[in-house]
């Protein structure tokens, strides 16, 4: 008997069309849709219970989800607190919109399912994109209703009709098209469940599972087990980001960490976070362990709305920088549905996100300040995100720059401040800038590394894939202070003091000998200059001026189209010490011996910079045999 037909209040036409049309990605989510009202209406009866205004049992809550291959169906079913007729035409029937003109206006802006779904809280019409008959059997929780059944084929004619449901709570039942069969398959909604119900407050069964369960013992008195089928239930309900932190063992986030990540290694540390002033938001952040390739660390920070998983593109929530980082993080004032250009303009989300930066910060000074050497420990793999931090952060750099870390080839750790006390007064030139010494590999640059060494400086260690760019922002935010590859000069010169000395080589001579090298070297790249150095230093050295140098290697990072410096050329100077006695013995050489004698010398600075490969090699090996 049908006892009302109607039409649901959309003064569009026909509204199905549309939400099948513009929906088309993201199919899936009407799950996700189904599920949440599913736990609002089950956490709406444990309220009521709770207030006593719901005197009822309530019984088992579990929301069951069911797939009928035969009928083509999909269920959902909840025992929350139901529907009456009357709200069934109140909510779902007059769909909340202000008005059927302003919809048309903006579904075409609409870039994505999310975004018109979350508009115009079409979440329970979202079942519209894989179905093609919705109906929906519920029983309110208020004493003496009645069970009601609504029925919709996808046209804007409904039926509500006497319902079947002896039980309080609600079903809905969708008759799946013939494109969203799909979702007929297990294994289909089992992954759709993981990912968005995973950790729902209000457990999710679906299907069965076998499990083993202990059965007394055998005639030897050992345990017996027997197979039994128990409900699947896919989600844990109390993640521990919905506990307080002074609940949980370090073993509790480590164990979630694994629950959320199976193969990853043991993260170094994290970060609850915890607020509910201006805005809320919960979650853990973990520090994983960084391998070199940064791309399997991405996207790993999952987004949840009450326990709901939004997405795992945190990109508008979560400072940049930390963006390596893994974890949860969950708000209720980001909507379910939200789309990119939603999270870009809220205000909420801005703050969420200096928010994050603040906690994180705060974490790395907590821990910097209870226990330095365990600190430092960790610095190979933190340093990343503090010097990423610092660079594109102005506010956690004024943080960070107390924290911050400087390694140098000993390895031993100075904060910013403890490093310009320790090298001031030994590194600071006669224009009273101070240069801080670095190597990108002291292995390959060991010479020059030494060199400076001798001459009593310390030489920083600036090998990571970010210190290229760590270094210029370094240089604009410490005062009169810049830095220096160890190559990039003779170490007379590294740092200029006013005690430059004069070689004592006549014009002549100084002439002669650059005549020489310049024939042996022939490569117009190479500059050769005399240079007036201690004799017991190499007769000759190869340098690289660091500025041009780092132009060349801006441009190569650059690459394609981007690149404004175009192809940088070599620019390398072949400093020959003037004082070296091999000077003195090239000049008096035979012609044919003094190219010998400076090609030699050449590429034993060629060797010491890890320049002398291929032809050139076997050339100097035959040579230097020859010497010998
Ligand atoms: P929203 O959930 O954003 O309010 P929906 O279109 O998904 O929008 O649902 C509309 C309303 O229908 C809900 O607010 C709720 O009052 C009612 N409703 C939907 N599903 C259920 C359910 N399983 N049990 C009880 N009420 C429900």
């Amino acid at each position: 008997m049908v006892q009302e037909k109607g039409t649901i209040s959309i003064n569009t036409e026909n509204i199905f069309p549309i939400i099948k049309k513009f929906l088309y990605s993201d199919h899936e989510i009407f799950l996700r849709e189904l599920v949440s009202n599913a736990v609002d209406a089950t956490q709406k009866i444990k309220r009521l219970s709770s207030l006593g205004q719901f005197s009822g049992e309530l019984g088992n809550l579990n929301i069951q989800i069911a797939i009928d291959e035969k009928a083509g169906t999909l269920t959902v079913s909840d025992s929350g607190i139901g529907m009456t007729a009357e709200e069934i035409k109140k909510y779902i029937n007059q769909v909340a919109f202000s008005g059927a003109t302003e919809f048309m206006e903006k579904f075409k802006e609409a870039k994505d399912a999310n975004e018109i779904i979350g508009r115009f809280g079409l979440g329970f019409y979202s079942a519209f994109m894989v179905a093609n008959k919705v109906e929906i059997e519920t029983l309110s929780y208020q004493e003496g209703a009645e069970p009601a059944k609504w029925s919709c084929d996808g046209s804007t004619e409904f039926e509500i009709t006497e319902g079947s449901r002896t039980e309080r709570g609600t079903t809905v039942i969708l008759y799946l098209n013939e494109e969203s069969k799909e979702f007929l398959e297990q294994h289909r909604i089992q992954s759709i469940l993981d990912k968005y119900a995973r950790f729902l407050p209000i457990p999710v069964q679906f299907g069965t599972k076998t499990e083993s369960v202990p059965d007394g013992e055998d005639k030897d008195g050992k345990p017996k087990y027997k197979s039994v089928e128990v409900d699947n239930i896919i989600n844990n309900t109390n993640p521990i980001w919905t506990k307080a932190p002074s609940e949980l063992k370090d073993e509790d986030y480590l164990n979630f960490y694994r629950e959320l990540y199976p193969f990853q290694e043991e993260p170094l540390f994290w970060i609850h976070l915890n607020v509910d002033y201006p805005f809320n938001l919960t979650g853990v952040l973990y520090f994983p362990k960084l391998k070199n390739d940064f791309e399997v660390h991405k996207n790993k920070i999952q987004l949840y709305s009450r326990q709901v998983f939004i997405t795992d593109e945190v990109k508008d929530i979560v400072p940049e920088f930390l963006l390596l980082l893994h974890g949860v993080i969950d708000s209720p004032d980001i909507p379910l549905n939200v789309s990119r250009s939603f999270l870009q303009a809220d205000s909420n989300v801005k703050k969420i996100n200096s928010y994050i930066s603040r906690k994180v910060a705060d974490k790395l000074q907590e821990l910097f300040n209870k226990d330095r050497k365990a600190y430092e420990a960790k610095w190979e793999d933190i340093g990343i995100f503090v010097k990423y931090g610092a660079m594109s952060d102005e506010k956690f750099y004024e943080k960070a720059k107390d924290f911050l870390l400087l390694t140098n080839t000993a390895k031993e750790y100075y904060t910013l401040e403890e490093y310009n006390a320790k090298v001031k007064d030994f590194q600071t030139d006669k224009n009273g800038t101070l240069v801080y010494l670095y190597s990108i590999d002291p292995e390959h640059q060991h010479t020059y590394v030494q060199a400076a060494q001798k001459k009593g400086y310390d030489v920083l260690l600036m090998n990571s894939p970010i210190d290229p760019h760590f270094i210029q922002h370094i240089e604009m935010k410490l005062e009169k202070t810049t830095m220096k590859r160890v190559d990039a000069d003779v170490p007379e010169k590294l740092i200029e003091k006013d005690d430059a000395a004069k070689h004592t080589l006549t014009e002549d001579e100084s002439k002669k000998l650059k005549e020489i090298f310049d024939k042996a070297i022939a490569n117009p790249t190479m500059k050769v200059e005399l240079e007036s150095l201690p004799a017991e230093t190499l007769p000759v050295t190869l340098t690289e001026e660091e500025w041009m140098r780092r132009m060349k290697d801006m441009s190569k990072l650059g690459g394609g189209g981007m690149n404004i410096y175009g192809n940088m050329p070599d620019n390398f100077k072949v400093a020959v010490n003037a004082n070296h006695p091999l000077v003195q013995k090239i000049l008096q050489a035979e012609e044919s011996q003094q190219t010998i004698l400076a090609k030699q010398a050449f590429d034993l600075a060629l060797l010491a910079k890890g320049m002398l490969k291929g032809a050139d090699l076997t050339a100097f090996v035959e040579r230097s045999v020859g010497v010998l």
